[in-house]
């Protein structure tokens, strides 16, 4: 099973899946969602490519165990980051233990793991059933989850007891992970000479009271009492804008800020604090207008801490749960009523240009999740 692993990783990696969205160098997922979609094809595993949009694809497969209504969603990303700065980004190099390639770690390797677990899960008899699920532009917009979710959870003979998304945690499993909004300012003034202020509405001066509130409202996030797996909520602005030139008043400005959510923040709390930046701009010196809003948001996820959970911890030799900082498409599927962690292996240099897998990581990600799929044989019996 070990060479036919890294075969698959190999092949994953060799097919371009740079999310296009994100870098011209981006073809869509459609090559790679055939790949795996022969793949079960060949083990006569009930399989199907999904068209998102355009050459933007899913790939989803079912095998029926004994038990057809007990189902285990797993799900893993095609889609990858860019190559840009990379040199053989496509190729596999190993070095050790490491295996270096875009997307052998975020998250290829997971996806390599399910196409094996198919494999041993083909021949002989599963205790339950297993949605496969392989999901397009997980990167940027997560249209392929959000697909998945309307159209190939509905269509199971029951919703999945359980989602296992294979991000890299280092082999732990992820039972949490922040959300984040995003909200834009925009302020609005008069444009004049600049040696004439006087003519004109300086819209970039306000812009001062938006940053200090939210410096304000960021530390008394750090001053809070911390989540247990994910630390503090955070917030920083990301975009800045404003002007035409230097001798102009600038007319208009804008701020663009991230809030990375915790599990737990009401969307009323989280309101409150775009109110308190609004109000902070608002009463500044000026006849400036003051436009706010929130323009996207990703929910948090948090899962019960429950026998089936423990289940899975206690299969992957882990002592402890984790949180993960980053956002995942797991939380789409938590929403969607299906509690759902993060589990896969370590590596290093997610969305960097050393990206690497471990492979005895991937190995033993593969061994974990094939005893706790087995072990269920003893739950059931
Ligand atoms: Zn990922």
């Amino acid at each position: 099973m070990q060479s036919k692993l890294i075969q698959y990783i190999t092949d994953l990696v060799a097919i371009n899946s740079v999310n296009p969205d994100l870098s011209t160098e981006g073809q869509g997922e459609r090559e790679i969602a055939q790949y795996v979609h022969e793949h079960f094809q060949k083990l006569g595993i009930d399989t199907k490519i999904d068209t998102v949009q355009g050459d933007r694809c899913n790939t989803t497969a079912l095998l029926n165990g004994e038990d057809s209504n007990q189902i285990l969603l797993m799900n893993g990303h095609l889609d990858t980051v860019g190559i840009e700065g990379m040199d053989d980004p496509f190729t596999i190099r190993k070095d050790g233990d490491r295996l270096y390639g875009r997307g052998t770690y975020d998250m290829l390797a997971g996806c390599a793991v399910q196409m094996c677990l198919a494999n041993y899960f083909a021949d002989q008899s599963c205790p339950i059933s297993l949605a496969f699920t392989f999901v397009c532009d997980e990167e940027n917009k997560s249209i392929g989850m959000e697909h998945l979710v309307k159209s190939f959870l509905p269509s199971l003979s029951s919703k999945p007891f359980l989602g296992i998304f294979m991000e890299p945690t280092e082999e732990k499993v992820g039972i949490s992970h922040k959300g984040y909004n995003w909200y834009e300012l925009k302020i609005k003034g008069l444009a004049a000479h600049g040696s004439r202020p006087e003519q004109g509405v300086n819209a970039i001066f306000p812009l001062q009271y938006a940053l200090e509130t939210l410096d304000d409202i960021n530390k008394k996030l750090s001053e809070k009492e911390p989540h247990p797996y994910l630390g503090y909520a955070t917030l920083h602005p990301g975009l800045i804008n404003g002007g035409t030139a230097q001798s102009v008043i600038a007319a208009e400005a804008t701020l663009n800020w991230e809030r990375r959510t915790l599990p737990g923040e009401t969307q009323k709390e989280l309101d409150q604090e775009l109110k308190q930046v609004v109000e902070a701009v608002e009463s500044a010196t000026g006849d400036h207008q003051v436009f706010a809003k929130q323009v996207y948001s990703r929910p948090p996820n948090q899962s019960k801490e429950d026998p089936l959970i423990r289940m899975l911890q206690e299969a992957t030799g882990n002592e402890s749960y984790s949180g993960m900082s980053y956002w995942a498409d797991s939380a789409l599927a938590a929403q969607a009523g299906i509690p759902s962690v993060l589990f896969g292996p370590a590596g290093h240099g997610a969305h960097a240009i050393d990206e690497w897998v471990s492979e005895s990581s991937v190995i033993n990600c593969y061994k974990s999740l094939r005893n706790f799929i087995s072990n269920f044989q003893i739950t059931i019996s």
